[in-house]
């Protein structure tokens, strides 16, 4: 398709010469609940200036018909004008009025205007999600950032339906079986942030309000809304409580008020993402809405979210990056607020920075090794590169790097310079420069060349201790060694940790200093005894991979778990993993420690990190000769401390997932079937739905699942969540047949919602049946191209991450990743960046399974 992808060349150019006053949008969705309807009506029309008389210019818009084209007031033709993704416009006045009449398609891949039927009661559910540049499957626009301007939305819907927007309904009237909803106009808002959400939803209502310093009340409608058959499971008092928190803590760091009327937070089905934070109207996906017994960790989880996603209304609605170049402006300050403000805002999650060292952390350094790597602030040459940079740098480690500014420049200095940073550029669009002019004035210091080596830069540094210590046992010096690229100035603590009477590690020394350049000494540390750990960047200041000395390591290897501190021991595991996945310690090491010690692990969202890399640890990179015993080993683990753990914890429905994770011989999938058939119990363990469905997919793993059980389960289950699960228990059962299904299913139609694409995939994927998906290799590497001309970037990006054949870890593999990728150097710039992604991971599998091996 023509012109698909915008590019930055185009937006700035675009931006030189147009300002815009306004958008009406009229959207008629009264098709919606019958299924034979594809399309829906989208009446837009565009006031706007061009400084410019007698120019050409274009919008966006992804639709199936144009009806009509007029500009101030004369009509174009539709079939020259419209060339399937850009609305041509020539002679253009000083002011201009533009009408565009389209016919635009419902959803099912979450792009544009998504539709989704109940599976439950049959009602329908829309809402939209645009970022970055979906709103154009909506309705024709200027799609880029720094076009901003207010919109006034109109939507016509069935009679029984709510329909929400970012800004309150104006007016309400019936025309017949529909019913016409008028909103008010919005703030001057970027075409990303726009939303409608519509449909049955059942509502929970609340209120906020706040004396602001100049003695006025501020008042902020609050609702919280799901599915209908959702409702039941629906904990709105404890997401409005989060809210309400929130909303306190903000308006006191920021001291600006919030700015988008009333904040409606809508739970909506088959999401591609976390959460979006459109201005009064945030969107999450509904899995945060929690049908079955979940662990604290998700809670904790769907917490930062609903932080992060109202910290954008400041960092990102009211104040918006240029282009997408600094996205980090946006997403890595909310990332670090929503884990700053789980702690400031006093919810209960006070460990939200051991979730942050253990999990944000880990993604940011698998993202920062690879070949693709960027610079925080990124070069976004058009949209594809911006869609593939909602990644790891962008958000982790983005936040870690703020996290180290913090410690860097101080808080206060930071929060003053957010505070000025908004009253400056209010409604605006900014770039590094605005940021970094105010941090320079709040905090005295040149930032320049921090941001130059912190966010102009790629890559992550290591450090190593290197201790020297004298006959007596007292340290004579101890060096911190860094490794890297590009070598930064570091704000740390090192900590010191000697073992106490009953054994526990605990730290005697914290000593805080800069590291710089290659090598850096302790002066400190000079005339101490010898620890029996040296844990750099304890407190978890800066952004680094940790080495160890080789007692400290040997400390680990014997005690990890008898560390005291839960952050210290979420540093000491991430660290091990690290060295595991740079095969600096052999896979199985790994999960001895993992067996040894996850038993002990009190931090539930560290000890689900732990079954989650245990279980890669096995499937990627221990030594292939081994991996059955190993996945017999953590099946073994998860049953002993199933039993061990406290009836009715969190630690007890962890191991129990883990085992159904892990189960293969028949003594753990006797016990699956035990728990599904009721005939085994584990005290204190509610084999509840999302736990039925878990256990059925060990069952069907291991091919122990018959076709007419599964059905039975779904007849049970008959809502979306069990079809995706049913879907995926069909995938993962270990034939020929079944992995022909999926993959056909996923490859040779774009009819399956994206939530049904992703359970086809998962389930085909399962790295145990390696044998039977190998032969998938080839063709996986013939229709890349097609995909990713034919299907939207969401799907496609999942096909082609999905089934990347990373279960065959081989040379051979890697050489057809290198044929396809010498073949076809001018293919998508994201397609190839997505693939040297996959390679890398193959290729450092392959070299960890060589360190196993020894
Ligand atoms: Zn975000």
């Amino acid at each position: 398709m023509p012109g698909k992808n915008l590019s930055r060349d185009e937006a700035q150019q675009r931006a030189s010469i147009l300002a815009v006053d306004g958008y009406q949008v009229r959207l008629d969705v009264t098709s919606a609940p019958d299924p034979a309807a594809a399309t829906f009506r989208s009446t837009t029309t565009i006031a706007f200036r061009c400084t410019e008389p007698g120019a050409s210019t274009f919008l966006d818009l992804l639709a199936p018909t144009v009806r009509s084209v007029v500009l101030n007031g004369r009509a174009l033709d539709p079939a020259t004008a419209f060339d399937g993704a850009r609305v041509h416009v020539d002679g253009l006045a000083a002011e201009n009025v533009l009408v565009v009449d389209a016919d635009c398609a419902y959803s099912r891949t979450g792009e544009g205007l998504h539709r989704f039927t109940d599976p439950v009661d049959g009602e329908t559910y829309l809402y939209t999600h645009y970022e970055p540049a979906d709103a154009r499957r909506v309705f024709a626009d200027f799609e880029q950032p720094d076009l901003k301007a207010p919109f006034t939305f109109t939507v016509a819907a069935p009679a029984a339906w709510d329909v929400r927007s970012n800004a309150v309904h104006e007016r309400v009237t019936d025309e017949g079986a529909a019913r016409v909803w008028e909103f008010a106009p919005t703030q001057p808002i970027s075409t990303y942030l726009t939303a409608v959400v519509a449909g049955p939803y059942h509502v929970a209502r609340d209120h906020y309000s706040r004396v602001l310093p100049d003695g006025t009340t501020l008042e902020i409608p609050l609702s919280a809304l799901c599915r209908k058959s959702l409702a039941p499971y629906f904990d709105a008092d404890e997401i409005l409580g989060v809210t309400k928190l929130g909303l306190d803590f903000f308006h006191e760091e920021f001291d600006y008020p919030y700015p988008f009327g009333k904040y409606d937070q809508a739970f909506v089905p088959e999401y591609n993402i976390g959460a979006m934070e459109n201005p009064g109207c945030v969107t999450f996906r509904e899995e945060f809405i929690f049908r079955s017994r979940v662990t604290d960790a998700a809670y904790e989880s769907r917490a930062n979210v609903i932080l992060h996603e109202m910290a954008h209304m400041w960092f990102g609605d009211l104040v918006t990056m240029r282009w997408w170049d600094d996205l980090w402006l946006k997403e890595s300050f909310a990332d670090f607020m929503g884990s700053y403000a789980l702690i400031g805002a006093r919810t209960r999650y006070s460990g939200a920075w051991v979730t942050f060292a253990n999990q944000r952390k880990a993604w940011a350094y698998r993202q920062d090794q690879f070949p693709t790597t960027h610079p925080i602030t990124a070069d976004i040459r058009d949209l594809e590169d911006a869609k593939l940079n909602f990644d790891g740098i962008t958000y982790a480690k983005g936040a870690s790097v703020l996290k180290q500014l913090v410690a860097y420049a101080g808080s206060e200095a930071f929060f003053e310079g957010a505070r000025r940073y908004f009253k400056r550029h209010a409604f605006g669009n900014t770039e590094l420069t605005d940021l970094l002019d105010i941090l320079e004035e709040t905090s005295g210091r040149d930032l320049k060349s921090w941001a130059a080596t912190w966010l102009q830069t790629a890559g992550v540094n290591s450090l190593t201790p290197q201790v020297t210590v004298d006959s007596e046992g007292r340290i004579t010096e101890l060096a911190l060694l860094q490794d890297g690229e590009t070598l930064r100035p570091h704000r740390i603590a090192v900590g010191l940790y000697h073992r106490d009477a009953d054994g526990t590690l605990v730290r005697t020394e914290r000593i805080e200093l800069d590291v710089t350049g290659a090598r850096t000494v302790v002066a400190e540390a000079v005339g101490r005894a010898r620890p029996a750990l040296v844990l750099l960047n304890d407190d978890d200041l800066t952004y680094c991979k940790i080495r160890f000395d080789a007692e400290s390591l040997e400390t680990l290897r014997t005690g990890l778990g008898d560390i005291r501190s839960d952050l210290a021991r979420a540093l000491a595991w991430s660290a091990v993993w690290n060295l595991t996945r740079d095969s600096l310690m052999p896979a199985h090491d790994y999960v001895a420690l993992v067996l040894r010690f996850a038993g002990q692990e009190s931090n539930i969202g560290v000890l689900q990190s732990l079954h989650q890399q245990a279980r890669s640890a096995v499937d990627l990179y221990a030594d292939p000769a081994w991996r059955g015993e190993g996945g017999r080993l953590l099946a073994d683990g998860a049953l002993r401390e199933l039993r061990a753990a406290v009836p009715g914890s969190d630690h007890q429905l962890a191991w129990a997932r883990f085992l159904a994770q892990t189960a293969s011989g028949s003594e753990h999938l006797g016990l699956v079937r035990g728990l599904l058939a009721g005939t085994a119990r584990i005290d204190g363990l509610d084999v509840d739905q999302e736990l039925r469905w878990s256990l059925w997919l060990a069952l069907a793993v291991a091919g122990q699942a018959t076709d007419e059980e599964l059905a039975e389960e779904l007849k049970a289950d008959h809502t979306a969540s069990g079809k995706r699960q049913y879907t995926e228990c069909l995938a993962a059962r270990p034939t020929a047949e079944a992995k022909a299904a999926a993959w056909s299913a996923v490859v040779d139609s774009d009819e399956l919602p994206n939530a049904l694409v992703e359970a086809n995939i998962a389930g085909f994927a399962v790295p145990a049946h390696r044998d039977l998906t190998a032969l998938y290799a080839a063709p996986y590497f013939k229709l890349l191209e097609r995909v990713w001309a034919e299907r939207t970037i969401e799907i496609a990006m999942r096909i082609v991450g999905g089934f990347f054949p990373r279960a065959q870890t081989s040379e051979q593999t890697l050489a057809e990743v290198d044929g396809w990728l010498d073949g076809h150097p001018g293919a998508a710039p994201a397609l190839r960046r997505l693939v040297l992604e996959c390679r890398d991971d193959l290729a450092r599998a392959l070299s960890a399974q060589a360190c196993d091996r020894g």
